[in-house]
C-alpha cells in the first residue's frame, strides 16, 4: 500500500509517497511560490533530483504537478495514480475537536475551517490542499493534527490566567503544536532506551525553524511551550517566544503598529534573526559567532538559555525526567547548541559524551557513560507518522 502525505502551506506544498510495506519514502518533493511568480517544483527520488520551473497558480495545479511527477515515466516511482491508496494531510490546528487523526468528511472540513480563526496562516491552506486532492484523487483522506497529541494536557497546563469567560467565549487556551513530531520521537526514544514508553518521563525539544518543548509523561503530552498559536515559548528563527504581554501594547503604541503589524514583528522579524540582525539560520549564526560577531553570540546564548529553562520547568512539572530528546533541524544537527543547553543541566544528571554528540543525522544516545538522565538525538519523521496514522484509519 502506498500513501501520499501532503503538507500544504499558504504558498507551498510538501509531499511524500510512502510505501507502507517498507515504510520508506519512495519520493518526496516541494512545490514553492504557489500563486507567485517563479514558482517551482523540486522532486526527489533515490535516482536523483529534478527541478521544474513553471507557472503554478494554485494548490490544485500544485497537487496535480506532484502527482504527474510521481507517475512520470522519466522520474516517477509509480506507473498509475491508482497505486496511491490514501492521502494523509498535516493539519495545523484541530482546536479542542480532535485528539486524534480522523478520516476527512464534510463535518471534518467544516471543523478545520472553524479553527482557521486560531491558525489563519495554516488551516485555510491545509483545507485548500485537501480539496485539491479530493478533486484529483479518488481515495480516502485523513487529517493528522499538529495539536492532537497535546489534547491530553491537564487544564492547569493549558489554561491561561485570563478571565475564564474568554476561554468559554473564544476557546483561548494553550493548544501546542509539533505534536506529530513530539509523539514520533518519544516512541523512538523508548525504543532507543529499551524501556516501555509508559514508564518514561521524557522532555522532547523540537528545535527547527519553529521550536517547541514538550513534557511527555508515560507517552502523553502533559505540557508544551507553544500556546494558542506557535508564537509562545522558545526563541525561534524569527519568532520572539515568551515575553511580557505589556511590552506588546507598549511597542504598538510607540511604533504606531496595527495588530497585524505587531503580529508580523513578533513572528517574522524577531527571534534569533531579530537579536542578531543577521540570520534566522543557525549555520550562519555559528559561523558569525566563530568570527567574533557578538550579536550572533548573544542570540545563541539567549536561545540555549531559554531551552534549558523550559527543560528545568518540565522536569519539575513531571517530578523527574529520564530522557531529553533533541530533534528537528537545529536539534538534530546543532551539536554546539546541544552542548550549550546541556551545560545548564548537570544538576539533573545530564552529561554529554562529546564524541557521540558530534554525530549528525542518526539516532543516538549522546550521553556520557553512567549519566542519570539520557540526552538523545532523534531525527524526526512527521511524514511517516502521518502515513502510519492514515494507514491505521483507512485499513
Ligand atoms: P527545520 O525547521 O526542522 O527544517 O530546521 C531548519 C533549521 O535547522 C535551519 O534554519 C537551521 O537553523 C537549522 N540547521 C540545519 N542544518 C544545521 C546544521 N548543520 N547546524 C546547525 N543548524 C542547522
Amino acid at each position: 500500500m502506498k500513501i501520499l502525505v501532503l503538507n500544504c502551506g499558504s504558498s507551498s506544498l510538501k509531499y511524500q509517497l510512502v510505501d507502507m510495506e517498507t515504510e520508506a519514502a519512495l519520493a518526496r518533493g516541494l512545490v514553492e511560490r504557489i500563486g507567485i511568480e517563479n514558482s517551482r517544483l523540486v522532486h526527489e527520488t533515490d535516482a536523483g533530483k529534478v527541478e521544474m520551473n513553471e507557472d503554478i497558480p494554485n494548490h490544485q495545479v500544485a497537487v496535480q504537478l506532484a502527482i504527474d511527477a510521481l507517475i512520470s515515466p522519466e522520474y516517477g516511482v509509480i506507473s498509475d495514480v491508482k497505486e496511491i491508496s490514501a492521502a494523509g494531510h498535516r493539519v495545523v490546528h484541530g482546536g479542542e475537536n480532535f485528539s486524534e487523526a480522523v478520516i476527512i468528511d464534510g463535518e471534518v472540513k467544516k471543523a478545520i475551517a472553524e479553527c482557521s480563526t486560531l491558525a489563519p496562516l495554516h488551516n485555510p491552506a491545509n483545507l485548500v490542499g485537501i480539496e485539491a486532492c479530493e478533486r484529483i484523487l479518488d481515495v480516502k483522506q485523513v487529517a493528522v493534527f499538529d495539536t492532537a497529541f497535546h489534547q491530553t494536557m491537564p487544564d492547569k497546563a493549558f489554561m491561561y490566567a485570563l478571565p475564564y469567560g474568554l476561554y468559554e467565549k473564544y476557546k483561548i487556551r494553550r493548544y501546542g503544536f509539533h505534536g506529530t513530531s513530539h509523539k514520533y520521537v518519544a516512541a523512538r526514544a523508548a525504543a532507543l532506551l529499551g524501556r516501555p514508553l509508559d514508564e518514561l518521563k521524557l522532555i522532547s525539544c523540537h528545535l527547527g525553524n519553529g521550536a517547541s518543548v514538550c513534557a511527555i509523561d508515560k507517552g502523553l503530552s502533559v505540557d508544551t511551550s507553544m500556546g494558542l498559536t506557535p508564537l509562545e515559548g522558545l526563541i525561534m528563527g524569527t519568532r520572539a517566544g515568551d515575553m511580557d504581554p505589556a511590552a506588546v501594547t507598549f511597542i504598538m503604541e510607540k511604533e504606531r503598529l496595527s495588530p497585524g503589524g505587531m503580529e508580523g514583528l513578533l513572528n517574522k522579524t524577531s527571534g534569533v534573526l531579530g537579536i542578531s540582525g543577521l540570520s534566522s539560520d543557525f549555520r550562519d549564526l555559528e559561523a558569525a559567532r566563530n568570527e567574533g560577531n557578538e550579536m550572533a553570540d548573544l542570540a545563541i546564548k539567549m536561545y540555549c538559555y531559554r531551552v534549558a529553562k523550559y527543560i528545568g520547568a518540565y522536569a519539575a512539572a513531571m517530578n523527574g525526567v529520564d530522557g531529553i530528546i533533541f530533534t528537528a533541524g537545529v536539534g538534530e544537527n546543532g551539536s554546539m547548541v546541544r552542548r550549550e543547553i546541556c551545560e545548564y543541566l548537570g544538576f539533573l544528571g545530564v552529561s554529554l559524551d562529546e564524541e557521540k554528540n558530534a554525530k549528525r543525522g542518526v539516532e543516538i544516545d549522546a550521553s556520557a557513560e553512567g549519566a542519570r538522565v539520557r540526552a538523545l538525538v532523534i531525527p524526526t519523521n512527521e511524514e511517516l507518522t502521518i502515513a502510519r496514522e492514515t494507514l491505521a484509519l483507512v485499513k
